[in-house]
């Protein structure tokens, strides 16, 4: 797909950012190319339009650039999945572990109803911990989380085995 070879292009790799030996993967450079933007958009859009998808949910920050163009164009809500202490009203909050201690994310109480379908957007898996977040925080308000979406994965952070039976929709792969 040339869609595909397009997207994978327009992201920059810069090395040791945000620390020395990680070489961070910049989705900044394909928000710069409208065509692998909107490609990206297209792709997950063609993917989750006919699945009764009610609820895009998406982690803080990237999540935020992704998932209301496709919000949008399937007719879902967008929910923020955000870093503790940024929603002003009531939240649930799920934490999960770093390499080194712990993170939180939290989502407002009433934003999701039990039996809606969710698709969790990000920009990129790596160890998959803050996928695993999102998925249990919508499942314990009684969301069914139907796949998780990302525009890049680490495969040899293995994030795909944390999920678990979750599907992960990705569309490159980096090494
Ligand atoms: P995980 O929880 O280990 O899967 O890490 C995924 C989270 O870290 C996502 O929210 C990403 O946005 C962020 N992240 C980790 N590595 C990168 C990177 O190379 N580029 C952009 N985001 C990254």
């Amino acid at each position: 797909d040339d869609r595909i070879s397009r997207i994978s292009s327009s992201i920059r790799v810069i090395p040791d950012f945000p620390k020395p030996g990680i070489m961070f993967q910049d989705i900044t450079t394909l928000l710069l190319d409208p065509k692998a933007f909107k490609d990206t958009i297209d792709l997950f859009v063609e993917r989750y339009k006919d699945k009764n998808i009610n609820v895009v949910a998406g982690v803080e920050a990237r999540g935020f650039i992704f998932g209301p163009p496709i919000a949008l164009a399937i007719g879902a809500k967008f929910v923020p999945m955000r870093k503790p202490k940024k929603l002003p009203g009531e939240v649930i909050s799920e934490e999960y572990s770093l390499e080194y201690g712990t993170d939180k994310i939290e989502m407002h109480v009433g934003a999701v109803q039990p039996g809606e379908r969710a698709v969790v957007v990000d920009d990129l898996i790596a160890t998959g911990g803050t996928l695993t977040a999102a998925i249990n925080l919508l499942e314990r308000v009684g969301v069914e989380v139907v796949e998780c979406a990302c525009v890049i994965e680490l495969p040899e952070l293995k994030g795909r085995d944390r999920l678990g039976e979750k599907q992960l929709f990705v569309l490159v792969s980096s090494t």
